[in-house]
């Protein structure tokens, strides 16, 4: 069953937009010329560590799923591209339910078109913004049974909000809406990694109109406090694993860790 309620919003093409520039540095079709003129501009390491990012989004999700969690959360899902976060865990529990959330447009418009869940599994997608997580919970509550874990992931999304707009606030918001047994999936752009390759594409972005927030460490760290993250941590994107080795072993631009909230 796939459901979907939400009423489609015009798709601006004068600017860029993350979920566009980001399908096209992984080569994906559904961008615009505003788009791709700023990833043109962007180191070509951009494109690698949104193809790590991808696949350990692969690889975290299929693991909750052998975990046995049903249930997923998923904000700032980017334009559909297969395998989708529901393919996989359906794949590994044909049952599984999975809300989709992302606030623009364009993802709305191909949520429609792809996100279409096996039988007997759910998939379900909001147009939300992650800076309401209210919203996007109370809509989830229809979908997802929160006295159950869920994983809810946030995978290169945190990047987009900056402190002022309260990232780790948001985060402890929606991490608090999860019962024991829980799990947060979260990678996000390091600042301190490739400092100045992290600085060239912060700028390249902010020319076409789209604020990042790359940050050190420790302050993605922060984003896991009080919960426990499970081997191997708090690692670059290519580095998490647990038994199937990532299949580009280098090193990137990319923290990313899993945790269960108790
Ligand atoms: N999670 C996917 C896509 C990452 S691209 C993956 O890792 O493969 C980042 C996504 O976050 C884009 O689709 C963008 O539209 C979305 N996004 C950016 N800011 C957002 C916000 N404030 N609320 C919800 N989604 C947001």
């Amino acid at each position: 069953m796939t459901t979907n309620s939400q009423p489609s919003r015009p798709v601006d093409t004068s600017k860029a937009h993350p979920a566009r520039v980001y399908d096209w540095l992984l080569g994906g079709k559904d961008n615009y010329p505003v788009d791709e003129a700023v990833g043109e501009m962007l180191p070509p390491e951009a494109r690698d560590a949104a193809r790590q990012n991808r696949q350990f989004m692969h690889r975290a999700a299929a693991w909750l799923a052998t975990q046995g969690v049903d249930q997923f959360l998923d904000i700032g899902t980017g334009i559909p591209t297969e395998p989708n976060l529901h393919q996989i865990v359906q794949d590994i529990v044909p049952s599984a339910k999975v809300v989709y959330a992302d606030n623009d447009p364009i993802v709305l418009r191909h949520a429609e078109a792809l996100l279409v869940s096996r039988p007997g599994g759910v998939t379900d997608y909001i147009q939300a913004d992650v800076r309401d997580p209210e919203a996007i919970v109370r809509h989830a509550r229809h979908v997802l049974d929160f006295d159950r874990p869920i994983a809810l992931s946030l995978i290169a999304l945190m990047h987009f909000i900056t402190d002022e707009q309260d990232a780790h606030g948001i985060v402890r918001a929606l991490v608090g809406t999860l019962p024991p047994g829980s799990y947060l999936i979260l990678s996000h752009a390091a600042s301190d990694l490739f400092p100045e390759l992290a600085e060239l594409v912060v700028a390249q972005y902010a020319k076409g109109g789209i604020q990042l927030a790359f940050r050190p460490r420790g302050e993605v760290e922060r984003f896991f406090d009080g919960l426990d993250l499970v081997p191997p941590g708090l690692v670059t994107a290519t580095h998490w694993f647990t038994s199937t080795p990532a299949t580009e072993p280098e090193d990137g631009g990319i923290y990313a860790g899993v945790a269960r909230i108790r």
